[in-house]
């Protein structure tokens, strides 16, 4: 088996086969036409038994991070929910599929995590089609560039506040009754949430206040036994980047600045939110999980 996560390698030469091309589609983009494909760990992800009868719920679980790391918690022996918008059908049936094969169960939960309704309903479908919660994955994020302030549109700054920070409020107050002891809370930020792009103002934001949650909310749930942590993702190959994530110019160079050289696949991270899952990371609380390619981050 080629490139796994447990296989000795040079990190450096790892996925040169996939560059980045120029190309767009519209939000959100799909990685049913993602060219060349990103890698979710389909071929590769070997699991060892680490989040066995765990049941987790995963927005944006369809595509890019959250599809690897859905594939890797079947793998590991979890039963799965996934959230997505319902223009994303085809990415979450696929997902959804290799879930299956996998031995696990797996819930479809299409909707708008915009909507606070919906994000309560997500958690109440989960619960009771997978008889119980302990893993929440607030992954599901919106990032679109602006150029200058004076164009950054009111409903835009609210729409990346609703979907990045108000989802993960929203579904972290319904998930908490739920949680026994032992449950994880792993919420995505970005490098942006240190080092904001110029055009990325209202996102780099939403990363920022990520952080701050995470790392207050680990504190207050430490002693129920409920922990929180994220994951920084640097520059990973998805559609969310070819959907006006970037510009155009921006695509092709995508992750060529990093120490490593190159962009990272979705499988590279799917293995930190299994870490941050499982019991192994029984006194790692608040701690923010960066998998970026060497950029320093504070
Ligand atoms: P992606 O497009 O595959 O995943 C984002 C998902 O968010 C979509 O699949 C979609 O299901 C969901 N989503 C967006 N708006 C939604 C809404 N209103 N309602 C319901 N679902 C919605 O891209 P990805 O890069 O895998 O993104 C996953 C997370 O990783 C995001 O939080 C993103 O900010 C973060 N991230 C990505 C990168 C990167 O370079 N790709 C870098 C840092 C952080
Ligand atoms: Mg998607």
């Amino acid at each position: 088996m080629a490139n796994d996560q447990y296989t000795f390698t040079d990190p450096a030469k790892l996925y040169a086969h996939i560059t980045a091309e120029k190309q767009h589609q519209p939000e959100p983009g799909l990685d049913a036409k993602l060219d060349p494909k990103a890698d979710l760990g389909e071929e590769s992800y070997r699991g060892s038994g680490r989040l066995t009868g765990r049941k987790a719920l995963i927005t944006g679980g369809d595509s890019g991070i959250g599809a690897a790391t859905a594939i890797a918690f079947a793998r590991e022996g979890a039963s799965v929910a996934l959230s997505y918008l319902p223009e994303e059908e085809e990415d979450a049936q696929r997902i959804a599929g290799i879930v299956r094969e996998a031995g696990a169960t797996v819930l479809t939960l299409p909707g708008d995590l915009r909507d606070p309704s919906y994000c309560r309903d997500l958690v109440a479908q989960t619960v009771e089609g997978l008889g119980g919660l302990d893993i929440l994955v607030n992954n599901g994020g919106k990032q679109m560039f602006n150029e200058d302030l004076t164009t950054l549109t009111d409903e835009q700054f609210d729409d990346t506040f609703k979907t990045n920070v108000y989802a993960m409020f929203w579904l972290s107050k319904a998930a908490l009754p739920h949680l026994p002891a032992g449950s994880s809370i792993i919420n995505t930020t970005s490098i942006q949430a240190y080092s904001p792009s110029d055009i990325l103002v209202d996102y780099a934001s939403t990363k920022a206040t990520i952080n701050a949650f995470t790392k207050a909310l680990a504190q207050q749930l430490a002693p129920k036994g409920i922990r929180v942590n994220a994951v920084a993702p640097g520059p990973i190959w998805t559609p969310l980047q070819v959907s006006d994530g970037q510009p155009q110019d921006k695509i092709a160079e995508f992750g060529e600045d990093t120490p490593l050289g190159r962009m990272g696949q979705p499988a590279e991270l799917a293995p930190a939110y299994v870490f941050l899952a499982s019991a192994e990371s029984s006194y790692v609380l608040g701690e923010t999980l960066n998998v970026n390619g060497g950029m320093p981050t504070p």
